[in-house]
């Protein structure tokens, strides 16, 4: 007997992801007694900036957005994941353990993106965890007070993180960026035409007041026993040591590439294809934010609205927002050349050092594998629970290995979850045997 999805939900327009670009999508698509929809894994609105400030949002810019959300005319769909297809026009979620079809005449993927993490060796200890994932723990009540903490990595994000942490009473003990200095300093002569963004900046570096930044250096190794108690970091020429509690790590950001892929959406340059409207190559399926290209949040918020409006039939009127949204993926290019990531780090990891965390594979394990499929075929590297989220991404930039192609359900899935998708693909399969 087939399993059947215990419910199923249709919409006008139906946006997956509830962060900044994800909620401009949905307030600008809704009203004229459209339905709209708003489907995220999370309980709580926001993304990965905003999520738990719906009560008490943190910045005049969060508050007007949640005060246009609270107006708009939706449906949320908190605490859903969607981890697959469901035949056409349609996407197979799990909420609370139960299957639910969601259909939709369009779709607005709004997926965001996570940090990159490169292996090097001491990165699995406890207390080496990623510099946003910190960010969120600190946010969500972990106390950090009076605890040494080094961030390293690379990117805009590990000054945000360095900044709270301070506030909430930690020690930063360092801020290492590999970016070399003379691409910051080039980058920060270009804000002055940004006057918002260098207010943006002076104020972090405010904030940051007597906290160590350095540019040019990065991690080689943590050290620890059943935490880690130093990092060992680097600027090339010297390597020095710095005792801490924590070591907050990341190299960037990866768009969540995995629902556009497996709806057939392209992809090129690890972003998905969209054109002015921020429609991608599959009819009626748009896509805006982190998922559509690294850009930061105005970017994400103005990319949202295009594809709502895009999406909610109001083409004409998402024009006027296309310089705007294309100055912001213009100075969205300069942070990716700015913090691009340097050869050294791709040589970090020995080969005892786990790349996959998974299923516990090594670098010496991946020596000598041809792609990620031969990888995963020898080694089961990607194989495990994160299905190659973490160590895929790495495998990119180490080896320069496409991920290829992705299969559902995107999530790990209750039974329940897993018999719908399986009935939904042999539906699929005997629709096809049929033609
Ligand atoms: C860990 C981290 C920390 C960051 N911290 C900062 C910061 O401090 N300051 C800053 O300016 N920028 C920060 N950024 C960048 C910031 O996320 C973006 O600039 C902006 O939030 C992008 O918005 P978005 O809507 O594209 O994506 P996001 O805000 O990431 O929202 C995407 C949402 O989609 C949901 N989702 C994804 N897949 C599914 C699925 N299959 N089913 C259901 N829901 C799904 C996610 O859970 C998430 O809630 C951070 C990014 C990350 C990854």
């Amino acid at each position: 007997m087939p399993f059947e999805p215990e419910g199923s939900r249709s919409f006008d327009v139906l946006v997956v992801g509830a962060g900044p670009a994800g909620l401009a999508a949905t307030v600008r698509a809704s009203g004229e007694g459209r339905k709209v929809g708003l489907v995220d894994d999370n309980p709580d609105l926001g993304g990965q900036i905003w999520r738990g400030e719906r009560p008490k949002p943190g910045n005049p810019e969060a508050a007007s957005w949640f005060r246009k959300v609270r107006e708009a005319d939706f449906e949320a769909l908190p605490g859903t994941r969607v981890v697959g297809p469901a035949g056409p026009n349609a996407l197979l979620a799990e909420s609370g353990g139960r299957a639910v079809e969601l259909r939709y005449r369009a779709l607005v993927l709004a997926t965001g993106a996570r940090e990159l993490f490169l292996p090097f060796p001491g990165w699995t200890l406890p207390n080496v965890v990623g510099a946003g994932g910190l960010q969120a723990l600190v946010k969500s009540g972990l106390p950090i007070e009076g605890k040494s903490v080094v961030v390293a990595g690379s990117g805009p994000l590990l000054l945000a993180v360095g900044a709270l942490l301070k506030k909430k009473g930690a020690v930063v003990r360092a801020i290492a960026e590999q970016a070399p200095m003379g691409r910051l300093v080039r980058f920060g002569l270009g804000l002055w035409s940004e006057p918002a963004r260098l207010r943006q900046a002076l104020r972090l570096r405010l904030d940051l007041g007597g906290v160590p930044y350095r540019a040019g250096c990065w991690p080689v190794e943590a050290l620890g026993d059943d935490t880690v108690r130093s990092v060992r970091l680097t600027d090339g020429r010297s390597t020095w040591s710095v005792n801490c509690d924590y070591l907050a790590c990341g190299f960037g950001l990866v768009p969540n590439l995995e629902l556009p892929t497996i709806l057939g959406c392209e992809t090129r340059d690890g972003a998905s294809v969209v054109d002015d409207w921020e429609r991608t190559t599959v009819p009626e399926v748009y896509c805006a934010g982190e998922s559509a290209g690294i850009g930061g949040l105005e970017a994400a918020l103005l990319e949202g609205q295009v594809a709502g409006l895009a999406a909610a039939g109001k083409g004409d009127e998402a024009r006027s927002l296309f310089r705007a949204r294309d100055r912001a993926g213009r100075f969205a290019r300069s942070l990716g050349r700015t913090f691009a990531l340097r050869d050294e780090l791709k040589y970090l990891a020995r080969p005892d050092t786990i790349v996959c965390r998974c299923e516990d594979v090594t670098a010496g394990a991946l020596a000598g594998r041809t792609s990620w499929v031969d990888a995963k075929l020898q080694t089961r590297c990607g194989m495990g629970p994160c299905q190659g989220r973490i160590c895929g991404a790495a495998a990119g930039f180490l080896y320069g290995w496409p991920r290829g192609s992705i299969r559902p359900p995107l999530f790990p899935v209750g039974v329940a979850c897993l018999g719908s998708e399986l009935s939904a693909v042999s539906g699929q399969r005997s629709a096809g045997e049929e033609m």
